[in-house]
């Protein structure tokens, strides 16, 4: 990194979110940007997460870019390296390589409330930006509990998403930690292969069936030779998936019939009754996110697996010991337990206007304006930000409507750039983040998520919910087309020319 480096944008992250933010930077004119990425190649979650079976449950097809399309899926729900591969090539065809800053973890940014600007420390070097965007993620940082004894085990322990390919779980007796996403792909891959697996459930979870099938070679060709399909596939996709969210926000009673199905697709398995009762959740489902999988029930019927329907509470030596007292001794322990969401350690490195960090002024929740930008951080902007998460459809929606936000967020500082007053920034008013959040927090009232009778990470420490939509996809991208400059401070920093005539005056008096 050259030294004094300036750059009119800084991105951090370049997953989903921070590539799909250079290509859109690169499409509306702007060059002067660097994407910064902690690790050596681009991807983020979709790097990082390469545990067997690791796939997405929505389709790849709405699973994409809208201006990347893929013609090539081969499922309906590709699995981690066809997407990996598919962020590879998005950086490659849209030009985005010069722009990545490789092992170049951001340390701390400052917010410069003279020159108004960000100043930037990074692994590789420094520099200054007008404009900073967080595109990590809420799925970069692991989470592991804090489980007393965890230090004395002697066996094997990882994370699923920083699984460790070297190990042999050949004939082992493994732990699985969680039932979540995560969890379940995993269980039904190493059943086979493993010599005793005992899965410690704190809850259980609400598992649909997946329908996932190949996409045959005809129906690509034809993706590839009329681009229409592929665009009718995605809009049907999409469509359904906005007709659904109702009866996560407004009408959760509806959602009961899809609690028939679900206990249908157990029955069918899980014909031990003690094995049933351990696995039926007693919250509504769609409370947490709901689980599609078709092979979770058959590896858990399997003879080698014991479902403990307790969370892990303390390791003795190599036992593990459950919160309701069952022991298991194992050789190695794989967490899936899931994220950093609601204290994303990126927020303590963030520093705003008056000396508060990020994680400070989030400390009592995470709130932003439109899901994006935060009161006292002038100029910075978050990709999937507080309360943009969604319950059943595709966070790339999300995620290019907030690069619509912005696309005219820089449009807008030109603009009151040109007017002549010198530089500007923009700073979210506190009281539109207060009136946007207080409009959120009261829709989310009667949500699957308040009212299912769950306890989920959607829901901070002091359980609200400040990481999930209370809407449909469309209504998120029609609140982001425009930055409002009535919601916002405009900050100047005079030009030089001016405050040295306003110093020399000073000076003279
Ligand atoms: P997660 O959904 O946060 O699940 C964590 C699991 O760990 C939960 O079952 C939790 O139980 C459990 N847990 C935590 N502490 C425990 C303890 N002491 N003992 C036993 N269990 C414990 O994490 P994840 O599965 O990694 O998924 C995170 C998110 O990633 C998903 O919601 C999804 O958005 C995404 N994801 C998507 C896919 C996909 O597309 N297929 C795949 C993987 C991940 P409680 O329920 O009791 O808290």
């Amino acid at each position: 990194m050259a030294e004094h480096e300036h750059v009119r944008v800084a991105v951090i992250g370049s997953g989903f979110g921070g590539l799909g933010a250079a290509v859109r930077l690169r499409r509306a004119g702007i060059t002067d940007f660097v994407v910064l990425e902690r690790r050596d190649s681009v991807g983020g979650t979709w790097r990082d997460n390469s545990y067997p079976g690791c796939a997405c449950d929505v389709p790849s097809h709405l699973y994409s870019f809208s201006f990347a399309p893929n013609p090539d899926w081969p499922r309906n729900f590709s699995g981690q390296e066809h997407i990996r591969a598919y962020l590879e090539r998005v950086a490659d065809t849209f030009g985005l390589r010069p722009h990545i800053r490789f092992d170049s973890e951001v340390l701390q940014a400052r917010w410069d409330a003279e020159e108004l600007r960000w100043e930037v420390e990074t692994r590789s070097g420094t520099l200054t930006a007008d404009m900073l965007v967080s595109a990590t993620g809420p799925l970069s940082d692991p989470m592991i509990p804090d489980i007393p004894g965890l230090d004395g085990f002697t066996g094997k322990v990882f994370h699923s998403a920083q699984w460790d390919h070297d190990y042999d779980l050949r004939g082992k007796r493994v732990a699985v930690i969680g039932t979540g996403a995560s969890a379940i792909q995993i269980i039904p891959e190493i059943q086979p292969v493993v010599g005793k697996l005992t899965v410690f459930q704190r809850t259980p979870a609400w598992v649909m069936p997946r329908m996932d099938r190949e996409i045959s070679r005809f129906e690509r060709r034809l993706h590839a030779a009329v681009p229409p399909t592929r665009a009718l596939r995605r809009q049907l996709l999409w469509i359904i998936r906005e007709f659904q969210v109702g009866a996560f926000t407004k009408h959760p009673a509806q959602l009961g019939l899809v609690e028939k199905l679900a206990k249908h697709h157990m029955t069918k398995v899980v014909k031990d009754p003690v094995l049933r009762a351990k696995l039926t959740p007693d919250y509504r489902i769609g409370c947490k996110r709901i689980l599609l999988s078709n092979t979770y029930y058959p590896a858990l019927v399997r003879p080698n697996v014991d479902v403990v329907a307790s969370g892990l509470k303390e390791v003795r030596g190599n036992t593990l010991v459950a919160a309701d007292g069952t022991e298991a001794e194992v050789d190695a322990v794989i967490f899936g337990t899931g994220f950093h969401v609601t204290d994303m350690p990126i927020a303590q490195r963030i520093t705003g206007a008056d000396g508060t960090t990020l994680a400070e002024a989030w400390k009592d929740g995470m709130e932003a304006l439109r899901g994006s930008t935060a009161a006292g951080f002038p100029n910075f902007m978050t990709v999937i930000g507080p309360n943009t998460g969604l319950g059943n459809s595709s966070m790339i929606l999300i995620i290019e409507a907030q690069l619509n936000y912005l696309v005219d967020y820089l449009r807008q500082l030109d603009t009151l750039t040109t007017a002549g007053a010198g530089r500007a920034a923009l700073d979210a008013r506190p009281e539109a983040v207060r009136a946007w959040n207080d409009r959120v927090q009261e829709r989310m009232k009667r949500t699957v998520w308040t009212t299912g009778g769950c306890r989920s990470w959607y829901l901070d420490a002091n359980g609200r919910n400040t990481t999930v939509w209370p809407g449909t996809t469309g209504e998120f991208r029609r609140v982001t087309r425009r930055v409002d400059l009535a919601e916002y401070r405009v900050l100047r920093v005079p030009d030089r020319t001016r405050r040295q005539a306003a110093d020399t005056a000073g000076a003279a008096r």
